[in-house]
């Protein structure tokens, strides 16, 4: 097969030779035409417009304006010398400087000639005045037509020394258009372009790189957008249908004794409707005869584990087997815990498999598994070895997702021949782009309801200078019997001072709060495991009242008695982040409190972001002002995912569009679910060659 024009090397590009090519493609990663074409312009000069000379101030932006020569002079001596032309349109008057290339400016302006001239306007004693201007001699201006909006390329500093300059780029850009403009074939589908009012592909490339208007521009622009994100759901739409037709699920239809005995005995509360809503979806799901793959997003407390564990007791109902896994060995354990707890006395055989679980107890663990006398397993990664195999897997929940791989996803799906129900749950909410991206194969729930009762933490934006009293407050707290979290950005000293770190603050808290009134405890994250196991159990006993930690704790940790958490430099972190913390309190019947220090004279946008926090308790909400705060880059879950190789949309800004782009991929889908006709056949080749390559992490769930 012969390749595709696009896909030419760049080195094969008139004018530009190996050793540019190979320069561009260590530094831009820029391989082929279309790579080079898919670089567009960060920004473009507005020469749409021309400006009298009467309007002209000064000011940041170049802008073009027309004049007449009416005398140039040397001016100064020596290395001040330079050249000045003063140029009228009869109202307005600037100054034209040179400061270099006196000699050539002399010979080629003179006295007479009319200009369109493009530059930066200054004010320089008074006068307003233009250096080092562009200047087109005006009847060739009129002659070409007028360009409009002149692009100007990211190109890299060191791209720019070695002599690649931006109005080399234009050139190249140029002359890759000449060369392939007749390749460049329409990937969307017709009735996309139609109802979007939008251009071809080869007429949007052009548009974008030489805009000759802004209209022209913002519709190229929004053209590549919705290309761009349309493949992006197409992509994952198309995993998700395939997987329903290919892999048959096992069907859970019975809801036996056990769930029911557990509904109508057990049960120590009324679910919450989010809840009885969310088990409905699962419900459906296990008993459609096709995999389940679904995401339940539950702020934290609201009570996902209940969920998990009636969902397990459905597939028990059903004659197969559940496992819960979790991201740490402490969870796990707690896991195990409160699900015994809330079992009682039903007889369902469940076991505990993490990697301190060893020898007998390990190799009996593992036989019940094998022979289905274990029903229900709880563990960590111990759960997906090789050597881990149960009798029938029928359902999977993963907790805490976002600390998981695909890969592991993966691996739990080959323990049973059929692949079991998989439900991921995650207590970070991700803002809906994201999550369409991220989780775009997924089913997902919500929950976004707290258990009735509870009492709303209140949440405390407090300085420095408040410092005294906040530890007056916590001495006070736990002496009513309560426990309280301090939590510190940092383990250790680091370059900025500003930060306080853990080892100086546990010192100052033991000042604070001496033995043997109080006992403290310490967790992070360089700790050997054991020993944050042990530090981490006098807290949960209740032996510790106050534990000193970094954001370890952050996941599940479940001490209702815990009813104040203080984060140090709270504007270090991520609102995300902080909502997940203060998490951890507001667990039990009691007040609980958040206090988020910071220092004395914080940003204005730090204390921005600390007041919402502390106006809000709806996760939704915050991952929201997180992702239109701090962008995409540093939210969970997002940097293993590839959302950020996106080219031409954004996530922040795009979120219309991606709404959009989705429900065009789900007609495309929904009128062939199989994959077979035409148009899915042009839209494969297309995303293979424009989009499939980068995108591997969304190959698997
Ligand atoms: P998360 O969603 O953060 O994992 P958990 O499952 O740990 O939340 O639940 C938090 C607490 O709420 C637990 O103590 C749990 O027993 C309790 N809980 C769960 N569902 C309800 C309910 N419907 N009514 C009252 N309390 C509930
Ligand atoms: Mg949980």
């Amino acid at each position: 097969m012969t390749e595709h024009p696009l896909f030419y090397d760049l080195a094969y590009l008139k004018g530009m030779g190996p050793q540019r090519a190979a320069w561009i493609r260590d530094e831009l990663g820029l391989v082929s035409f279309h790579d080079f074409l898919a670089f567009f312009p960060s920004r473009y000069l507005d020469r749409s417009e021309v400006y009298p000379l009467q309007s002209l101030d000064e000011g940041p932006a170049a802008l073009q304006t027309r004049g007449k020569v009416i005398r140039i002079e040397k001016v100064g001596l020596g290395k001040a010398q330079r050249l000045v032309a003063t140029v009228t349109d009869g109202h307005g008057w600037l100054e034209l400087v040179w400061f270099q290339s006196l000699r050539w400016v002399e010979s080629a302006v003179k006295p007479g000639d009319e200009y369109l001239i493009f530059g930066k306007v200054s004010r320089y004693k008074g006068q307003l005045q233009m250096a080092h201007p562009e200047l087109t001699l005006w009847t060739e201006w009129t002659k070409s037509g007028g360009a409009s909006l002149s692009p100007v390329y990211p190109i890299s500093e060191k791209l720019k020394q070695r002599g690649l300059s931006n109005r080399w780029w234009i050139s190249m850009v140029q002359q890759t258009l000449e060369q392939v403009s007749g390749s460049i074939a329409e990937i969307l589908p017709r009735f996309i372009l139609d109802a979007e009012k939008l251009p071809q592909r080869s007429e949007a490339m052009k548009h974008a790189h030489f805009p000759e208007s802004n209209e022209e521009l913002r519709t190229a622009l929004r053209r590549f957008k919705l290309e761009e994100l349309f493949f992006l759901q197409w992509g994952v739409l198309r995993i998700r249908s395939l997987r329903k037709i290919r892999n048959p699920g096992h069907r859970l239809e019975k809801v036996g004794d056990l769930f029911h005995d557990f509904y109508h005995r057990c049960l120590p509360f009324e679910l919450t409707d989010a809840q009885k809503k969310v088990l409905k979806e699962i419900r459906a799901d296990l008993k459609a005869g096709t995999q389940m793959n679904r995401l339940l997003q539950g702020d934290v407390g609201s009570g996902k584990t209940l969920v998990a564990l009636m969902s397990m007791l459905l597939a028990v109902d059903n004659g197969f087997q559940a496992c819960m896994m979790a991201p740490t060995e402490l969870l796990a354990r707690q896991h195990l815990v409160s699900l015994t707890q809330f079992l009682g006395d039903l007889p369902v055989r469940i076991g505990l498999l993490t990697g301190q679980v060893k020898g007998a107890t390990r190799r009996q663990l593992l036989e019940d598994l094998y022979n289905g006398d274990l029903q229900i397993l709880v563990g960590t990664h111990a759960l997906i070895q090789e050597h881990v195999r149960f009798k029938n897997l029928g359902l999977a929940v993963i907790d805490e997702q976002h600390r998981f791989g695909v890969e592991q996803r993966a691996m739990l799906w080959a323990k049973s021949r059929i692949p079991p129900h998989v439900l991921v749950m995650t207590a970070t909410p991700i803002p809906r782009t994201l999550a369409m991206t991220r989780y775009g194969d997924l089913e997902v729930s919500v929950m976004n309801q707290l258990p009735a009762g509870r009492r709303a933490i209140r949440t405390v934006v407090t300085p420095e200078a408040k410092r005294l009293k906040m530890f007056a407050f916590l001495a006070e707290q736990m002496r009513a019997g309560r426990q309280v979290y301090v939590v510190y950005p940092a383990i250790r000293e680091t370059e900025d001072q500003d930060i306080k770190f853990l080892y100086d603050g546990y010192e100052a808290m033991i000042r604070a709060f001496p033995r043997p009134e109080f006992e403290l405890a310490v967790v992070h994250g360089q700790m050997k495991g054991a020993d944050r196991d042990l530090e981490m159990q006098r807290f949960v006993s209740g032996k510790a009242q106050l534990l000193v930690a970094t954001t370890v704790i952050e996941v599940g940790v479940n001490v209702p008695n815990a009813t104040v958490m203080v984060i140090e430099n709270a504007e270090r972190f991520g609102l995300a982040q902080l909502h997940q913390l203060r998490g951890r309190v507001g667990r039990g019947s009691e007040q609980s409190y958040c206090l988020l220090m910071h220092k004395d004279r914080p940003s204005e946008q730090a204390k921005q972001r600390l007041d919402a926090l502390a106006s809000t308790t709806d996760g939704f909400l915050i991952a929201e002002m997180d992702l239109q705060l701090r962008g995409p880059g540093d939210m969970a879950g997002t940097q293993q995912s590839g959302v950020m190789e996106l080219k031409y949309a954004d996530l922040v800004h795009d979120g219309e569009t991606m709404e959009k782009a989705r429900d065009y991929a789900r007609q495309i889908m929904e009128a062939d679910p199989q994959a077979t006709g035409e148009t899915m056949g042009r839209l494969a080749l297309a995303y293979d060659r424009f989009y499939g390559k980068s995108k591997n992490w969304s190959k698997i769930s």
